[in-house]
């Protein structure tokens, strides 16, 4: 398990299983907010990390989303302090069994009802919601219904989950996404509007000034789909006149 210093205040704590997994630990005024808890297995190392960052107890869980590598540490974490764990009001259904996420067919219980509570809107904003210690939440929905991004304001770091996944220090759409036109709208919509300094990703490693390089990725994405639906255009048409011919 390695821990790195990403800012200041925030240190990533990370592991490599064919692809990384990372969670950031953020020193808090008050304590620490730990943002996602990674696999089961990364529990004990996450743990030790906040101990050693020596800025206080662990304060609160904010989640980005349900998917099991992002909330599997968290029963482990609980046993140990006993804070307040936040997830989009969206995704709870999802993450506790209820529904089962758009791309697969049946639902399952990542987590224990009686645990998520939802991320609190912002008072008399339309659909805001509300600042978490020196995180700021913000709705992406599309790699799942209630996909959430932290934004630290201070130190210009966005704390982006799946938003993007990572592939040789550059972003790529994000694997396993039910509705990728969504993502990327959200994705590059998030990043153009905060202009972060950096972006930090849980299967991924940082990158500098990414709304610099929405432009490329987004020419990319689409350059790729045109591709694709020429290829399956071609595949369709030969085909038919195969059918036609016998
Ligand atoms: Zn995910
Ligand atoms: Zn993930």
């Amino acid at each position: 398990m390695g821990v790195k210093l990403i800012t200041e205040s925030i240190r990533s704590v990370g592991v490599w299983v064919g692809l990384p997994i990372n969670v950031w630990i953020v020193a808090e005024q008050d304590g620490i907010t730990l943002v996602d808890t990674g696999m089961s297995f990364m529990s004990k190392g996450i743990i030790k990390a906040i101990q050693r960052m020596d800025a206080g107890p662990l304060k609160r869980i904010l989640l980005t989303h349900g998917h099991a590598d992002h909330v599997g540490g968290l029963q482990n974490i609980l046993r140990v302090y006993d804070v307040p764990v936040y997830m989009h009001a969206a995704e709870i259904p999802y993450a506790e069994g209820q529904l089962a996420y758009p791309d697969k067919d049946k639902a399952h219980v990542h987590v224990e009802k009686g645990i998520l509570q939802p991320l609190p809107l912002a008072s008399g904003k339309n659909k805001e919601l509300d600042v978490h210690g020196s995180l700021i939440p913000y709705w992406t929905p599309g790699h799942s219904p209630g996909h959430v991004v932290y934004f630290h304001r201070g130190e210009n770091a966005l704390l982006a989950g799946d938003l993007f996944n990572g592939k040789r220090g550059k972003l790529i759409p994000p694997r396993f996404t039910p509705d990728p036109e969504l993502a990327m709208r959200s994705a590059f919509g998030i990043v153009r509007e905060l202009d972060p300094e950096r972006i930090e990703v849980c299967h991924g490693s940082t990158v500098y000034r990414p709304a610099g390089k929405m432009d490329d990725l987004e020419a990319e994405i689409r350059q790729a789909r045109e591709l694709e639906a020429k290829l399956k255009a071609r595949k369709e048409a030969k085909a038919k006149a195969k059918r036609s011919k016998a």
